[in-house]
């Protein structure tokens, strides 16, 4: 076996640390402060905490979108800092991202097919007749009609936008998704159908999810395990099952009675 052998965890992240300057200052801002935290294959893990606690600087290096200051990413076993240039191409096929807006990350002169088949355009997966054959199976995944296909962003609901998102996200059939705030600008009900579909894929495709949230309520229904960071550090790290009956740390215990009608109520 060599040293990138698969392991249980699609992903291990040590001591993950990102620093920014601040201007004027000479002391620097440390918006995530040594993280580590793992992925089991096919699981979904959480990380909640308040706005700023350093939720989606993480969810960009996992990304690499941004370099870490310090610690390790892994994919798969493998450091993503030392990929070549056809890992890495290979890399951002396989993870995806979901974000929370997705009307701004979909462009308003595209139809919802060409919107769904550009990530298999960019990438060169399969014919034509493929890609259209494809786009549709998309469509019915993320349970749209097929007469999304000649609509435009600005003519769907904001559920049906981010079901649009998700297809995206799917198209390139990935292993893992990295889900931040995806459903925190949906009203209560639509969010639920959303959390729904994302358990259904998962369990369809055995995707793995990073799923990023500040609320709680939603992370409950979703999470396997949950990571809870304050001020850019882990706090806590548990199974949801601990997380939401047995919370060690007192900011946890804070969020969770934070929750409206949580009859657990512990303070
Ligand atoms: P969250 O997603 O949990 O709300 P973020 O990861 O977006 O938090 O941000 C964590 C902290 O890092 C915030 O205080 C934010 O202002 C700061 N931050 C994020 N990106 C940058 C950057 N490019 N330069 C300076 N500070 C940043
Ligand atoms: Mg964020």
């Amino acid at each position: 076996m060599d040293d990138a052998a698969p392991t249980d965890n699609i992903v291990e992240i040590e001591n993950l640390t990102k620093v920014y300057p601040v201007r004027g200052r000479s002391e620097d801002f440390i918006a995530v402060n040594d993280v580590s935290l793992v992925i089991p294959r096919g699981e979904t893990v959480a990380i909640v905490g308040e706005s700023g606690s350093g939720k989606t600087t993480t969810a960009r290096m996992l990304l690499k979108v941004i370099d870490p200051t310090s610690g390790l990413i892994k994919f798969e076993g493998k450091d993503v800092s030392t990929l070549s240039r056809a890992e890495t191409r290979d890399f951002r096929q396989r993870v995806q991202p979901i974000f929370q807006d997705p009307y701004s990350s979909l462009n308003p002169m595209f139809t919802i097919e060409r919107l769904i088949a550009e990530p298999l355009e960019f990438y060169k997966r399969g014919s034509g007749s493929d890609r259209r054959k494809r786009v549709r199976q998309l469509l019915d995944d993320v349970a749209l009609p097929q007469s999304m296909l000649r609509r435009y962003p600005s003519e769907l609901s904001g559920g049906q936008r981010q079901r649009v998102a998700i297809a995206r996200a799917l198209a390139l059939s990935p292993d893992l998704i990295v889900c931040d705030e995806p459903v925190s600008a949906l009203d209560v009900l639509v969010q639920d159908q959303i959390l729904r579909l994302l358990g259904d894929l998962q369990r369809e495709y055995g995707l793995s999810y990073l799923f990023i949230s500040h609320d709680l309520a939603v992370v409950r229904l979703i999470s396997d395990y949950v990571c809870v960071m304050k001020d850019g550090s882990l706090v806590e790290a548990a199974t949801s099952e601990e997380i939401f009956t047995n919370p060690r740390d007192p900011y946890t215990r804070r969020l969770l009675a934070s929750i409206p009608g949580n009859e657990l109520n512990i303070a």
